[in-house]
């Protein structure tokens, strides 16, 4: 087995099977209501698991979800996790344009705060879409008072990535006394070339064994790994829409039946923590500033699946 001494990131995006950006075209935000809600009943079957491994995490929440669900909200934060926001609409940043983006930002903060009584101070934007087009959206979140973000996926999608971004935590912006760390998703780096891990479509497509290699090896250059999931993948039984998705293909479906299933690999074999609390343990002093961010853009490589 072998718990590595580091404590790499839990997360969930807490969103329903409806919400994905690869749905967008299919289902309109202003008719989510009339879908099949899945997804209090998933994430606390995700709370029992954590649970059953004694691991804390970090849970961004589409406050659309929020508003109709605040005691989800509630129980999540009483077993103990750390409740961070995923946006309220789940809108592309880059789509969003910077007024609709901090409306929609501040939007969630409100809701969040409103179910807590405390703010939020991490966030993650709907499918990393914090790319060189919506770089803007570091000074929206520095001012909103984000302390870190985990939006930044260096890798090139055709969604999302910025390939040449820092692999591992880093102070992104500042102004004044306020800083933002960013905690981009994980990758490894094989023959030059930044390779995704973290979870999502990869974990569920991809061999156990290549996650297990890649976070050792993160593990292994002093780094935490971030994984992430969403409620709906340990879901097998959700509806089944017909869509092509965003990219002209989707993931979406494909091997929901293996998902719990390495997850419980994974959080037997690796050290877990909340976001906040691993990035505390990596020590905020020591973090390399934003001067470190190679050139937008300046590797190009295509990853197939997100
Ligand atoms: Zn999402």
């Amino acid at each position: 087995m072998g718990t590595s001494e580091i404590t790499n990131a839990f997360s969930v995006d807490v969103e329903d099977w409806y919400q994905v950006s690869d749905f967008e075209a299919a289902v309109r935000l202003d008719e989510w209501d009339r879908y099949e809600s899945r997804v209090v009943a998933n994430t606390r079957r995700i709370l029992k698991m954590l649970a059953e491994f004694k691991v804390k995490g970090t849970f961004f929440i589409l406050t659309w979800n929020a508003e109709r669900h605040p005691e989800l909200v509630e129980e999540i934060a009483a077993d103990g996790h750390e409740i961070a926001s995923h946006g309220y609409s789940h809108r592309l940043v880059y789509e969003q344009g910077r007024e609709l983006y901090k409306e929609d930002l501040e939007r969630s903060q409100e809701i969040l705060n409103g179910i807590l009584g405390e703010p939020v101070r991490g966030y993650r934007a709907p499918s990393f879409s914090v790319t060189s087009q919506s770089m803007w959206a570091l000074d929206v979140m520095l001012e909103a008072g984000i302390e870190y973000d985990s939006s930044i996926f260096p890798v090139q999608d055709s969604l999302y990535g910025i390939p040449g971004a820092l692999r591992f935590p880093f102070v992104i912006h500042e102004s004044g006394h306020r800083r933002l760390v960013e905690f981009p998703m994980t990758t490894t780096r094989v023959a030059g070339r930044n390779l995704p891990l973290g979870g999502g479509a990869y974990l569920r497509m991809l061999p156990y064994q290549y996650m297990r290699w890649g976070m050792r090896r993160v593990n292994r250059e002093g780094e935490p790994a971030v994984v992430y999931l969403h409620p709906w993948e340990i879901d097998p039984a959700q509806p089944r829409l017909k869509t092509r998705g965003k990219r002209g293909f989707s993931t979406h479906y494909v091997k929901l039946h293996a998902m719990e299933e390495k997850l419980r690999r994974l959080l037997s074999e690796f050290r877990f923590g909340p976001m906040r609390q691993v990035l505390a343990e990596r020590g905020s002093a020591e973090l390399p500033s934003r001067e470190a961010l190679l050139p937008l853009g300046a590797a190009s490589q295509n990853s197939p699946i997100t």
